[in-house]
């Protein structure tokens, strides 16, 4: 149930002046006690506040609906990440293909040996360079992947909105989740299409679609 502006102001009147009674309310609203009293039943009946009988109003803790809007907007990637699958950028191309099944992930991040960010292995980047006959056993991985600074990466704060629309230009899978260091970049996630998918379906919890 979404509230109303005045519904909402009633719950930040008794927020920070718990607990308050009808008559005080309408008193810092300007308005009379009968004008509020609908709102004031639908507050207590939707269990935003307790009413105790001669003390007044208290706020039970229930947070007000958001919008979808709002509930998107707010979605981070920091809720919904995973944990990153990371390579070395000596391992062979076979290595990296028997990671792809034993970790159950459609991409690798490579990193140098000071565990700094330098590429992306795909599942295509690793189907390609099957098919063209080389010996995969002796072709280090990063002959083959994609390599900063061409990398689309993001932060543990972003929204995921922001991150979608990176997926959807570049058309690419997933980004690592990084954090900024002086000598490179860290990486402490992965949001994947998978990801976004799952934060879709949640608004669908949160908004009993
Ligand atoms: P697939 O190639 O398996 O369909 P993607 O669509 O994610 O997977 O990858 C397409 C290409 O983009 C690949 O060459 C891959 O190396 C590259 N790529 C994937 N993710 C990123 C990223 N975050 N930043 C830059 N390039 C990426």
């Amino acid at each position: 149930m979404e509230l109303n502006k005045r519904q909402m102001e009633i719950l930040e009147i008794v927020k920070a002046n718990v607990p308050i009674t009808g008559e005080h309310i309408s008193e810092r609203l300007g308005l009379a006690r009968a004008t509020i009293r609908p709102d004031l039943a639908i507050l207590t009946m939707a269990g935003y506040l307790d009413a105790r009988p001669r003390v007044g109003y208290f706020y039970s803790g229930k947070k007000p609906a958001q919008s979808i809007e709002e509930s998107m907007i707010g979605m981070k990637v920091r809720d919904f990440q995973s944990m990153p699958v990371v390579v070395t950028e000596q391992i062979s191309v076979y290595d990296a293909i028997c990671h792809i099944f034993l970790e159950d992930v459609g991409t690798l991040y490579v990193v140098d040996n000071d565990s700094y960010l330098t590429g992306v292995l795909s599942r295509k980047d690793l189907l390609r360079t099957s098919l063209g006959g080389n010996d995969l056993n002796k072709m280090p991985v990063h002959v083959i992947m994609t390599r900063m600074p061409n990398i689309t990466y993001c932060k543990k704060q972003d929204t995921l909105i922001d991150v979608a629309k990176k997926m959807i230009d570049k058309q690419i899978d997933s980004l690592p989740v990084i954090e900024e260091n002086v000598d490179g970049l860290n990486v402490v996630g992965r949001i994947t299409k998978t990801n976004i998918t799952a934060a879709f379906l949640s608004l669908g919890d949160e908004h009993e679609l």
